[in-house]
């Protein structure tokens, strides 16, 4: 087999799509090669050696040798001197490079190939006896702690001792004789450690940095990088030997690490350090401090390369441009220079921020290296995220106070509160806060809307309080287990800091970092370049996205996000608000219907009132409304002495509510009395709400002149007649309305599809429908027949130990849920081809899922306000 592929040595055999054989690093080393720049020539040994390597005791293939001999030879060629020559010695680097870069791995070796004699020659080819001795001292310093596995003190020690000896600080002092004083301490050293001498045949050394580059791929180390990264242990490492380029040989050599452009803002700027008369990792080793590559981002007290080495840098300007036009890519590059000439040592596409990568590809675009579709796919969309909301400003300083899971993104700072009730008392005094619970539970959304962040101390990435701030756009650190929350006392502690309720901290809900007092942040900017970008993408999507949303303010946040319309209304959640609470409960507590209609009709006016205000936000775009779902039970307090201080409120008798109470309790809420099945027990409530969405629709067709078409959707059904029967009710009403009106509008009802029945029987329950829309988290919890409020115990587990690929309420479960979606679209579609089909829940938001619902063909999907520009993009990119 062919197991080494030269660069830059007469011959380039390798290119950057060979990245899987020859790694990225060797891919792209050919690459720069084979497009002219200049690259120090040299071979790389291929990733099928590791996995021979392996696969055969830890051995090599045997023409291994001769073809790593063969390409040596045109090494030498190249360069002109030889590999263990005394006179004119080559000397190499041998660097590991697996397909994707991976810490963890095998520094590299640089400057293989000294030894007692051949620095000798290079102190004579050099002339310059302090640069062959501090070469050599590297060698054995590198080498010997790499592949020979010696402590660095031990080496670091020698060194401070010639230091003192010399009656120096700095290494730069040390002399010729200083160091060569140092390579004989080593030498005697490693004798001492290894009990044999330090290698001097240079075969011996690159056969001893070969292995040591493969046994490194099974380390400990790399072991878990790849466990954590996904990455397979059959691909293995390549191996790159590469002629030295010194760029420690004097003022006009230098070594460098940079970016194309600035990788945290995106700015077309060379962005990057550089450092004159230094060798390999120098730059980053923090010994001496680097030095800015532009002379525009030069502080004062700084000597940038522009200006220090004016002809290398313009070199250099030329292969940046070079490099981004033929990656048409942003690059993370290093570099060396010696006696101003440039040499390039690696490139790959660079790592970025948020801000970067969208700015970087609008730009491309605008400059011709990439059309705007390829702009569209550059951009990932989870990380908009980022972008929309608030940010800590990174220059800022800050006081860490605790850290939790990064629940929901954004930054957010306020006074501490600790009840639902205060949150919004505060807010509404214009006060900023944050809300602090141990948990949250569905009585606490008011809280959780009047708050600009939420902290729990209980619950993961899946708990209410995570959903729900996602849901809101509210930055949230759940969990944070380490701070404990007093209520009575009203403080929260961690790690022997106290904060008192009043006082202020701030919320990092993208990191899960809390910190104590008021930390500056940025605004997020929804013109320019991301304005740019989402328009392109709205260009080439088929997918609408629409977003869930109740109230005013949401459905605010969700136009001016882009939505198309209103995916989800849980008319539920107008329940809650505190004026309308009473109200809501009596009718729970009352036993009769009378009683029931009475407190519906207090409801009546409000309801309206909440349907007219998002048909004048969404101005004519569709809205679909659900009707009641959750079990009547959700809306009584838990607590006894709140039941009591309800019952007092609504005149009733305290022991009647306690065994109404305990009569609406069930053992299994989720899937008991609650969707449809309520609708049918209490047709009431449904008439109430039909009834308000009619007056409210006809109210804005008169006051506008434009009629909105509501989408009215019934939850939880399993069955035909159920939806027979609630459309029914919800058609009666409209010809009621209409009557008392003297006129009428367009509406459509339909239902939710999140039971496996009605999944596996769409083709009935289309008929009695006008729109199926997945309600993808019932489904889930339906079809896997998991509680998502208890799967916080194992299911992490699940993905840890590869049960299942992804938390299925996160990303959609293809096989399972997926089957039974494009199941329901086949039969629904069948009996009615223009049966409008979405997605609400989650999962609208969830780039995978999106990619999901493009190829089973579905019309939308619906997902929460502040991930409607995810989910553009997601469908852009879904689409191309
Ligand atoms: P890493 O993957 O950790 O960046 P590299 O193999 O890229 O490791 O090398 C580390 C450092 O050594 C880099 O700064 C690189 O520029 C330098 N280096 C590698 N090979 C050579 C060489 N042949 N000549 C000069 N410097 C080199
Ligand atoms: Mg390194
Ligand atoms: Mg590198």
């Amino acid at each position: 087999g062919k197991w080494v592929y030269s660069f830059g040595a007469g011959r380039n055999e390798g290119k950057a799509e060979m990245r899987n054989l020859l790694g990225g690093k060797g891919a792209n080393l050919a690459e720069m090669a084979s497009i002219g720049l200049p690259v120090p020539p040299g071979f790389t040994i291929t990733t099928e050696v590791c996995t021979w390597f392996y696969d055969h005791g830890k051995k090599y293939p045997e023409d291994l040798r001769a073809q790593v001999d063969e390409a040596l030879a045109r090494v030498e060629e190249t360069v002109g001197n030889r590999f263990g020559d005394a006179k004119r010695p080559l000397l190499v680097s041998v660097r590991s490079g697996a397909r994707v870069s991976m810490p963890g791995m095998m520094d590299t070796v640089l400057n293989l190939g000294l030894n007692d004699q051949t620095v000798e020659g290079l102190e004579a080819a050099s002339g310059d006896s302090r640069f062959a001795w501090d070469s050599y001292r590297r060698f054995i310093q590198m080498y010997g702690s790499v592949v020979l596995g010696i402590d660095h003190h031990r080496f670091e020690e020698i060194i401070e001792d010639a230091k003192l000896a010399a009656n120096a600080t700095e290494d730069t002092a040390l002399t010729a004789r200083d160091w060569r004083g140092v390579v004989d301490g080593y030498k005697a050293m490693v004798q001492e450690v290894r009990g044999e001498p330090f290698p001097q045949d240079p075969q011996d050394q690159l056969w001893g940095a070969i292995g040591a580059v493969f046994g490194s791929w099974m380390n400990p180390r790399a072991n878990t990088y790849r466990r954590l990264h996904d990455i397979p242990a059959d691909w293995g490492t390549a191996v790159n030997v590469q002629a030295m380029v010194f760029g420690n040989m004097g003022e006009d050599c230098a070594t460098g690490v940079c970016f194309t452009r600035d990788p945290s803002t995106g700015e077309d700027i060379f962005y990057g350090e550089y450092l004159i008369n230094a060798q390999g990792e120098d730059v980053v080793a923090g010994i001496r401090t680097p030095q800015p590559m532009s002379e525009a981002r030069a502080k004062p007290d700084e000597r940038s390369m522009e200006k220090a080495m004016p002809a290398a840098y313009a070199e250099l300007v030329k292969v940046r441009e070079t490099l981004e036009r033929h990656y048409r890519d942003m690059q993370d590059i290093e570099f060396t220079v010696q006696q101003n000439k440039l040499y390039m040592l690696q490139t790959r596409n660079g790592k970025r921020t948020a801000a970067a990568s969208l700015k970087i590809a609008v730009d491309m675009a605008a400059e011709g290296l990439i059309d705007r579709k390829e702009a569209v796919n550059r951009v990932a969309p989870s990380s908009l995220d980022q972008l929309l909301h608030p940010m800590l400003d990174p220059e800022a300083p800050r006081k860490l106070f605790s850290k939790g899971l990064p629940a929901s993104p954004g930054a957010a700072c306020g006074v501490v509160v600790f009840s639902a009730d205060e949150a919004e008392a505060r807010a509404n005094k214009g006060e900023a806060v944050i809300l602090v619970r141990i948990e949250t539970s569905p009585e606490d959304i008011h809280g959780m809307h009047a708050a600009r962040g939420i902290l729990t101390t209980r619950g993961g990435m899946t708990s209410h309080a995570a959903v729900v701030a996602r849901g809101m756009g509210r930055p949230c650190v759940a969990g944070a287990g380490g701070v404990t929350v007093d209520y009575n006392g009203q403080t929260l502690s961690s790690g022997g800091q106290t904060v008192r309720a009043g006082e202020t901290i701030t919320l990092d809900g993208a990191s899960g970092e809390v910190f104590v007092g008021a930390v500056p942040m940025i605004e997020p900017k929804l013109s320019g370049d991301f304005a740019t970008l989402m328009e392109w993408a709205d260009q080439s999507r088929r997918l609408r996205v629409r977003a869930n949303a109740e109230t005013p303010l949401d459905a605010e946040t969700a136009r001016k996000f882009g939505a198309e319309g209103i995916g989800l209304c849980r008319t539920e959640h107008m329940f809650f608000d505190p004026d309308r609470i009473g109200a809501v409960r009596q009718m729970i507590m009352s036993e009769t219907e009378r009683g029931r209609r009475e407190a519906l009709a207090r409801l009546l006016p409000f309801q309206r009132k909440d349907f007219l205000d998002l048909f004048r936000i969404m101005a004519g775009l569709p809205i679909t409304i659900r009707l009641l779902d959750p079990p009547l039970h959700e809306f009584l307090p838990h607590r006894e002495e709140d039941l009591a201080e309800v019952a007092e409120a609504l005149g009733a008798d305290p022991a009647a509510m306690k065994r109404r109470a305990a009569d609406l309790a069930e053992a299994n809420p989720m899937l008991g009395h609650r969707g449809c099945r309520l609708g049918i027990s209490y047709p009431e409530i449904y008439e109430m709400q039909a009834r308000a969405i009619f007056e409210a629709a006809i109210e804005t067709a008169k006051s506008t002149g434009k009629a909105p078409v509501p989408e009215i959707m019934i939850p939880l059904v399993a069955t035909k007649r159920e939806l027979e029967i609630t459309r029914a009710q919800v058609e009666r009403m409209a010809k009621a309305v209409f009557a008392e009106a003297g006129m009428e509008v367009e509406y459509q009802v339909g239902t939710m599809i999140e039971l496996p029945r009605a999944a596996l029987c769409a083709d009935a329950i289309a008929e009695p429908a006008d729109f199926f829309s997945f309600g993808t988290n019932d489904l889930t919890q339906t079809v896997f027949g998991l509680s998502r409020d208890d799967a916080g115990k194992f299911l992490p587990l699940y993905v840890e130990q590869g049960i299942l690929p992804k938390d299925p309420f996160v990303s959609i479960d293809i096989d399972g849920v997926g089957a039974l979606v494009r199941i329901a679209k086949e039969k629904g579609r069948g009996v009615k081809p223009e049966l409008k089909l979405g997605i609400c829940g989650e999962h609208g938001g969830d780039p995978a899922s999106i990619q999901f619902c493009e190829e089973a063909g579905l019309d939308y999907v619906s997902c929460s306000p502040y991930r409607v520009p995810v989910a553009r993009l997601a469908a852009a990119q879904a689409a191309l």
